[in-house]
């Protein structure tokens, strides 16, 4: 039996947060949208991962309505501290900056009121729904599911970093640029005492931790670890006295309450250099995976939507056709400002705390002339890399230069959370 066929102007495949602020804002300018998630409602509405959110990320939620809660319940966020042996320094990029300050809210609440407005104007998440193929053979792009199948004006690929969005790009859309660590980091949500009101980044011979607000009542912990280190070695009392050996903790500082939840993220980044083939477009994670060091994954998937959202209204509602996503051919500019910082946070944690020359990791950091992402190797690619169209002001500013990554060809996924979660403790 041939399966239902639907006709929908875009297709959104993968309700995370680029997926899901994507759909809100095109639903309620009236283009038709379709959002399908392979994951249940319940996993997508409690998965804990970021919680630093941008000041311009948060602007532009509240000008579309989308920020109420989290400006009802989140909290600000305005300096960080770097532990380095027994030295406190800490930089106040709250009031450097002129009060723009992180707001503290966790990625999961920001899904749930996404969800919660999308149904609310009417949208609706095909949840357990896996897109299993894009058939691009046709004039319009089929997304498979398992019970019917979408036909679409565009499709956007917002479902991570094993895309299967991008699977259906040409290969000569394909390249990416990429780096593996020469480490891990563990990652532990567990509950506190007080709240954290400021990220600790701590460089100790034993190698960087990492400590990030989340809730009042929960925190975000890393803890660098040997390349493939194995979870099973980290138990729960090993992970207690390396945070507070690495973190220095004292009186005052918060204590630590249950363990939550432990990961093992294989550090990775990863950016795509072409997020549009024809019809299908990324966002998000699927275009590109930093490592948790910069706090940049989630705000870089919105500062995408936010571009494509523009450009996807001018097309379908203003009526200027595909013209109007030329300037989407290439990985946009936030990426690649974000990844070399991130790498060189990484770069430098490691090279401090370990005692290791710079090119032990086989890289010196963004600093060094022998860092990769200063000194780009070109591949040519017969996919043009078109400049945006016009010169009319993207509505999401990032004021960044290009700044070209090395490109050393596609395959790699990206950042790997293999972890063990106590039943319901994650919030
Ligand atoms: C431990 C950890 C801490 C982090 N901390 C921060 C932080 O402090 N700040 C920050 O900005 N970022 C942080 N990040 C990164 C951030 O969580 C991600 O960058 C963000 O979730 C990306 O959003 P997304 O919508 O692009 O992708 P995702 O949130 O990964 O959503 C993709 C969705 O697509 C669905 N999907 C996949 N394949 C299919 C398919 N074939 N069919 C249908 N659906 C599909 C998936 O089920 C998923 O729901 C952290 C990440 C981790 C792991």
């Amino acid at each position: 039996m041939t399966a239902p066929r639907r006709h929908v102007q875009v297709a959104i495949v993968g309700a995370g947060p680029a997926g899901l602020v994507l759909a809100n804002v095109l639903h309620r300018a009236g283009v038709s949208v379709e959002v399908r998630e392979r994951a249940g409602r319940a996993e997508v509405e409690q998965q804990a991962r970021a919680g630093l959110i941008e000041h311009r990320v948060v602007e532009y939620l509240r000008e579309h309505g989308l920020a109420d809660r989290l400006l009802a319940e989140g909290g600000r966020h305005e300096w960080c501290e770097f532990v380095c042996l027994g030295e406190r320094i800490r930089i106040p990029y709250g009031a450097l900056s002129g009060g723009a300050g992180h707001w503290v809210y966790p990625q999961q609440f920001l899904v749930r009121d996404l969800i919660a407005s999308f149904e609310q104007s009417g949208g609706v998440v095909r949840f357990d729904c896996p897109v299993l193929e894009v058939d691009t053979s046709g004039p319009r792009p089929l997304v498979r599911c398992p019970d019917d199948v979408l036909e679409a004006e565009h499709v956007v690929g917002c479902d991570g970093p094993r895309s299967t969005v991008a699977q259906a790009f040409p290969a000569d859309a394909d390249g990416a640029v990429e780096r593996r660590y020469p480490y891990d980091w563990l990652t532990v949500l567990a509950e506190v005492d007080r709240p954290v009101d400021g990220i600790r980044y701590a460089l100790h011979e034993a190698g960087f931790a990492g400590m990030m607000p989340r809730t009042p009542r929960l925190a975000r912990f890393y803890l660098q670890v040997p390349p493939e280190a194995d979870l099973a070695d980290w138990t729960e009392s090993r992970i207690r006295e390396q945070l507070s050996l690495r973190l220095q903790l004292q009186a005052g500082d918060p204590e630590l309450g249950a363990v939550t939840e432990v990961g093992m993220l294989r550090l990775r980044g990863r950016v795509r250099e072409h997020v549009r083939a024809g019809r299908l477009l990324l966002a998000g994670d699927a275009a590109h995976v930093l490592t948790p060091s910069g706090a940049k994954g989630l705000n870089l998937a919105v500062a995408d939507v936010a571009d494509l959202a523009d450009s996807l209204l001018r097309c379908h509602r203003d009526g200027e056709g595909e013209g109007a996503l030329t300037g989407a051919a290439t990985r946009p500019p936030g990426p690649r400002r974000s990844s070399p910082t991130g790498c060189w946070t990484c770069c430098t944690c490691r090279r401090e705390t370990r005692r290791s020359p710079p090119s032990a990791c086989g890289c010196a950091g963004n600093g060094s002339p022998t860092c990769p992402l200063r000194a780009p190797r070109a591949r040519s690619s017969p996919v043009p890399t078109a400049a945006p169209a016009d010169s009319t002001p993207r509505r999401y500013p990032w004021p960044s230069p290009p700044r070209p990554w090395c490109c050393l060809g596609a395959g790699a996924t990206g950042n790997t959370l293999i972890g063990r979660s106590p039943a319901g403790r994650s919030s």
